[in-house]
């Protein structure tokens, strides 16, 4: 097609071509380890590291391919690799970047795994990690170190929902030759256009709106970098992250409708919060569209929607035991990590355990506003709420 079209268009329209004869909108779902090559010249001038046609399955097949094309498209990038989870494409990131010796910068809100992963590359492989102030914005250039090989951020960052400075950071870490890897998962793609804003490397974790159906695991990284996509590759392969086919199929059939979700999640959680904003229970919503959000007018500036993640803190005067039952006592939302899906969820948090440092005196809550109708998902609240300060 000869004009541009918009992301949206082009997602629906896909370049997969079907097998000859058989027109058919949706893709094939290709299952294969083996792949054939018609003779040995073919198989070796096939190059799995450019993606120059088809090598072995773990490489990928016409399914993952497209996805990954898709994906990439949805970014603005060039390339992408999909992993069999959002932190398995973070490990796919870490162990692309960095060895003994190295250093890793991480925000202190970075999504809890991924920290954890740090700790333990720092523990038992010689890397140091540091975490920093998600709120440090240019300052990060004074943390950058000779060894520093990578830094890691997140736009809100999990649970606390600060927004960082991400192109403030970029900057800084590009003066110093330093790549910055963004957990874009919270935006979706779709509120943040992450290379626009100076980001090396995106990881989404498609479990997420990707999914869409609360019963997909899956992950992805895309860099527009050659030299960087190169060694996600090799990492790719030398840890052998293979995708299933099928689950490959599931999110690439809920990806047309990501943005009609998302707008839905988005419009949703805003009138849940700007509620929840006028209750005597709750002291702050950290939504970053909603002034109490740490990095509100970053989020202003850089991004153009939100989603249906966001926290609120509870006043002082509520108790964990209370704060407890107010979730207990919810009907529609569900207890239960991850988010994305139809089904509105909510998981109060210990956030002293979680930062370095947490100033908020009230329980933290978050919730993942999902595709109920509003005034239901309002009135739920409101019932439990009643009940907590009875
Ligand atoms: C869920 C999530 C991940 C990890 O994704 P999984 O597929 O559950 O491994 C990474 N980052 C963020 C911000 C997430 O919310």
């Amino acid at each position: 097609m000869a004009e541009k079209l918009s992301p949206q268009t082009a997602l629906v329209h896909s370049a997969y071509v079907p097998p000859e004869n058989f027109g058919a909108l949706p893709v094939g779902i290709h299952h294969a380890s083996t792949v054939l090559f018609p003779n040995v010249a073919a198989m070796r001038a096939r190059n799995w590291k450019e993606k120059s046609g088809y090598t072995y399955g773990l490489h990928g097949t016409p399914t993952t391919f497209t996805l990954e094309a898709r994906l990439a498209e949805i970014e603005g990038g060039r390339h992408c690799r999909i992993a069999p989870s959002g932190l398995a494409a973070i490990s796919l990131v870490n162990f692309a970047l960095l060895k003994t010796g190295d250093d890793v910068l991480l925000p202190d809100n970075v999504y809890g795994p991924n920290k954890d992963q740090a700790m333990w590359l720092e523990r038992d492989f010689g890397v140091t990690a540091r975490f920093y102030d998600p709120l440090i914005g240019a300052g990060i250039t004074d943390l950058i170190q000779d060894n520093t090989r990578l830094i890691w951020t997140e736009a809100p960052g999990s649970v606390s929902m600060e927004v960082s400075d991400v192109p403030a950071i970029c900057k800084a870490a590009h003066a110093k030759g330093v790549p910055v890897a963004l957990d874009n998962t919270w935006s979706a793609g779709l509120a943040f256009p992450a290379f626009e804003h100076g980001v090396d490397i995106v990881m989404q974790a498609l479990t997420k709106y990707q999914s869409g159906g609360s019963d997909v695991l899956m992950g992805a990284v895309i860099t527009n970098d050659d030299d960087i996509n190169h060694k996600i590759e090799l990492a790719h392969m030398r840890i052998g992250f293979g995708v299933g086919m099928d689950d490959v199929y599931m999110v690439l059939r809920s990806l047309s409708s990501m943005r009609l979700r998302f707008d839905a999640h988005d419009a949703a959680a805003r009138r849940i919060a700007s509620w929840l904003k006028q209750r005597p229970e709750i002291s702050k919503v950290l939504h970053p569209a909603l002034p109490d959000c740490p990095g509100h007018d970053i989020w202003l500036r850089d991004f153009s929607g939100a989603g249906g993640l966001f926290s609120v803190t509870f006043d002082p005067r509520f108790s964990e035991e209370q704060i407890d039952r107010f979730v207990d006592g919810l009907r529609l939302f569900k207890i239960g990590f991850s988010w994305g899906g139809a089904h509105s969820l909510c998981v109060p948090y210990r956030m002293q355990t979680m930062r370095k440092t947490w100033a908020e005196q009230g329980g933290l809550v978050r919730f993942n506003v999902g595709l109920e109708t509003v005034e239901d998902l309002i009135a739920d609240i409101e019932q439990s709420l009643n009940k907590m300060a009875a």
